[in-house]
């Protein structure tokens, strides 16, 4: 807090009175480190790859110098990766924008889950060969009511994860299963998905914290990795925009998983809704 005394006098300039206000500055503090936190990432994660592709695309463009066509082509790959790197963090820092002013839109609609995931898997099957990734669906999944691309961003961001926090080598491991809830009601049938790796894992104490903005767990192991803190904030504010929940499980040293659960589709009709957070 912040106190300010001021004090009041009369003609004959004795103190007759002070006046004490007390101000919560605690969200102010809060607002300031997060603008410093936000400037600090910012700065490192849209530096690097411009930098990068500056770099590159200055070489290969020098006129001195004829580049043979592999050496030209490991280049551009740079360029487009970094590209896309920076395209992804602009399209988060947007979001998190969105959510907290006009709000985040989700188009909804049945969404199979299951083929989702194997979607999701592919696309990193071609992009990774550092890491396995394996899916473990034994039963088929009723499907959800949800935005398909809006949950395709969820997993998304749980399998980089996966793949960013675990050593090369290690099996990424994506599954799901129904939860009937006590069985009473059938609307309370959930399907949970999960995300498992053999990765460095999350400290207890800093479990609390990992779905806040911005936040990333702070060991001289993981400053190496790039991130922004934002993607387990997202996939929170998506999930529960669903009515689902989203939570965590992991050992240091053994690894994590990462679930959410979704309400299945009651065979509603496509809408569109808007999420808001304060
Ligand atoms: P980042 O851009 O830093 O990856 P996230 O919001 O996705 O941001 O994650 C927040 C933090 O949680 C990360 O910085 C990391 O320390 C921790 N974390 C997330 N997923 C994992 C995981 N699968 N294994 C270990 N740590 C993780």
């Amino acid at each position: 807090v912040s106190v300010i005394y001021t004090p009041l006098y009369d003609e004959a300039n004795r103190l007759v009175n002070i006046i004490v206000n007390v101000h919560d500055i605690t969200r102010f503090r809060e607002e300031e480190e997060m603008k410093s936190t936000f400037t600090s990432i910012i700065s490192h994660e849209l530096k690097t790859p411009v930098a990068l592709i500056k770099g590159y695309a200055q070489t290969l463009a020098r006129p001195d110098v004829e580049w043979d066509q592999e050496t030209a082509r490991q280049g551009l790959q740079i360029i487009e990766e970094e590209a896309d790197r920076l395209e992804m963090l602009i399209n988060n820092l947007l979001d998190v924008s969105r959510i907290q002013a006009s709000g985040l839109r989700l188009d909804y609609a049945d969404v199979n889950l299951q083929a989702l995931a194997q979607k999701v898997a592919e696309a990193y099957r071609t992009q990774t060969n550092t890491h396995q990734i394996e899916l473990d669906f034994p039963h088929e999944l009723p499907l959800v009511w949800g935005d398909e691309e809006r949950l395709r961003q969820v997993l998304t961001n749980l399998v980089s994860n996966a793949i960013k926090y675990s050593p090369d080598g290690g099996i990424i491991r994506i599954g799901g299963w129904t939860d009937q809830g006590d069985g009473t009601q059938p609307d309370q049938t959930r399907v949970v998905l999960y995300v498992a790796d053999q990765g460095i894992g999350i400290p207890p104490e800093e479990i609390p914290h990992i779905f806040d903005r911005f936040y990333r767990v702070d060991s001289s192991l993981r400053r190496s990795t790039a991130g922004t803190g934002l993607g387990l904030f997202l996939a929170k504010a998506i999930v529960e925009a669903h009515g689902g929940q989203i939570w965590v499980r992991s050992e240091p040293g053994k690894g994590t998983t990462f679930f959410f659960s979704l309400p299945v589709s009651q065979g509603q009709d496509a809408t569109t809704q808007t999420i808001n957070h304060p």
